[in-house]
């Protein structure tokens, strides 16, 4: 049996290995166009300013795929036949296979904006993005990046650090107010202001300029103002990365559509990670989900399903942790931008730039949070996310889940009395 592996990041590596353990006679193949060894997307920013040396983000030394006899192939895949079970490789040629895992991650969004293939624009997604802001960055004095999120501001805190001025052209009322609540959306607008970088909101992009030689010039914002630029970044989020799978007649919606067992809707084929699409049978809305330990999730189930068993993937409690230049974000369970108006307590810190929100249900237990600028233990909050705990034991054993202790426990009594003043007040 010889299965195929397209796309080697956290979920494409993570099947290889746990495949192998289930199958130690399976021969293995990874095949990805971006790097031969697997490495870690989320610490590309971190090798570009220099806090990190690129192989130092690989997970894995280069020896563990040869020891585990997993075939690693540096080709970019340009189609499947899923009846003749065979792969079209760039550079290579035909590649068979019995089973396959598509695993190919996201790609950025790009919405048309006149100028958008000028030289000096690009995204923030892989090891060429990288090379190409090396190679931006010399000529650059003044960058827009256009779109919120966690990669625009990663992007930001690269230029910036560079010596690069950056200004955000943002459609929404603040940063990223899509997904926080208004409270946590305004300390990060603090945030990049306070760290020296433009933030432009309600703006939207119009074009982006020629300067004559085909590269970016300046962009012009939908309100007519022309702002001059040798970069842009688009940072207006990522989508499931599906071009192969639809060019080969793989069914797919927003991402490669599956099943909760990752099994695609040809037979043989499979796909998990960023590019899946988790059909949910009667619901309004299937499950995309595109952070690092959901693809290693992910990735781990494909493995148990393409070695013959019958595991459903199970999402579990959402979490996601980030850091937006230097200040600390965490959020376990679900917490929308309208726990602001509803259902949560909140405390926010003099500074305007530390704050934790406890969000709950009807009976006052405990459905989600979010910090920032203050760590809480991912392991003791998911617990007492799954048992429901009420709000008041919460806010009694807020201790238990701090992390940075110095910090943490001079203001706790603080934190314990705001929220518990929250909690006395009539729903
Ligand atoms: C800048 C940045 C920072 C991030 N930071 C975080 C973070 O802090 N925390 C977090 O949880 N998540 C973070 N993410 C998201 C996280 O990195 C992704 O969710 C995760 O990497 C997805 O893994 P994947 O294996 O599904 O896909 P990918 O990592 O995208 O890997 C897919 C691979 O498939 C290859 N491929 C695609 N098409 C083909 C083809 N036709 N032929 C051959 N190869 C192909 C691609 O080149 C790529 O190497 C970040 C993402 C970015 C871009």
């Amino acid at each position: 049996m010889h299965v195929a592996i397209i796309g080697n990041g956290i979920t494409g590596m993570t099947a290889a290995l746990r495949l192998r353990e289930l199958q130690p006679d399976w021969e293995i193949s990874m095949i990805s166009g971006e790097s031969k060894f697997p490495y870690s997307r989320p610490a590309l920013m971190y090798v570009f300013m220099g806090h990190m040396r690129y192989q130092d983000t690989k997970p894995f030394d280069d020896d563990v795929w040869d020891d585990q006899r997993i075939e690693l192939v540096r080709d970019w895949v340009t189609g499947i036949d899923v009846t003749g079970k065979q792969l079209n490789l760039h550079r290579s040629g035909s590649f068979g296979f019995d089973k396959l895992l598509i695993a190919t991650g996201s790609k950025s969004n790009k919405f048309g904006w006149p100028g958008q293939d000028l030289e000096g624009v690009q995204g923030l997604y892989d090891l060429m993005d990288l090379e190409q802001l090396y190679a931006n960055v010399e000529r650059t004095k003044n960058a827009m990046i256009v779109g919120g999120g966690l990669i625009g501001i990663e992007l930001a805190e690269m230029l910036h650090s560079a010596g690069v001025h950056v200004t955000f052209l943002v459609r929404e009322s603040s940063y990223w107010n899509n997904i926080l609540p208004a409270q946590e959306s305004a300390i990060i607008n603090r945030l990049i202001r306070g760290a020296g970088i433009d933030l432009l909101l309600e703006t939207e992009l119009r074009e982006i300029q020629d300067d004559g030689t085909g590269r970016v010039g300046g962009v012009v914002t939908k309100d007519g103002r022309a702002l001059d630029c040798q970069l842009v970044g688009l940072t207006a989020g990522v989508s499931p990365n599906t071009a192969l799978a639809e060019a080969s007649g793989i069914p797919c919606g927003r991402g490669v559509l599956v099943d909760w067992r990752l099994q695609a809707q040809v037979p043989n084929v499979f796909a998990a990670g960023d590019c899946a699409e988790i059909v949910k049978p009667g619901e309004e809305r299937n499950l995309i989900q595109q952070v690092w330990y959901t693809g290693k999730m992910q990735g781990r189930v494909a493995a148990e399903n393409l070695a013959g068993g019958g595991v459903e993937y199970d999402p579990g409690i959402w979490y996601n942790s980030a850091k937006f230049l230097d200040l600390e974000y965490h959020t376990y369970g679900m917490v929308f931008p309208s726990a602001a108006a509803e259902n949560s307590v909140y405390w926010e810190h003099a500074s305007g730039m530390h704050c934790l929100r406890l969000v709950h249900d009807d009976e006052r237990r405990l459905v989600a949070m979010d910090s920032m600028g203050l760590r809480m233990r991912h392991e003791v909050f998911e617990p007492w996310i799954a048992q429901r705990l009420a709000l008041r034991e919460v806010i009694d054993r807020l201790a238990e889940a701090r992390f940075d202790p110095e910090f943490s426990a001079q203001l706790e009594p603080e934190i314990a009395s705001a929220l518990r003043d929250q909690l006395e007040q009539p729903v």
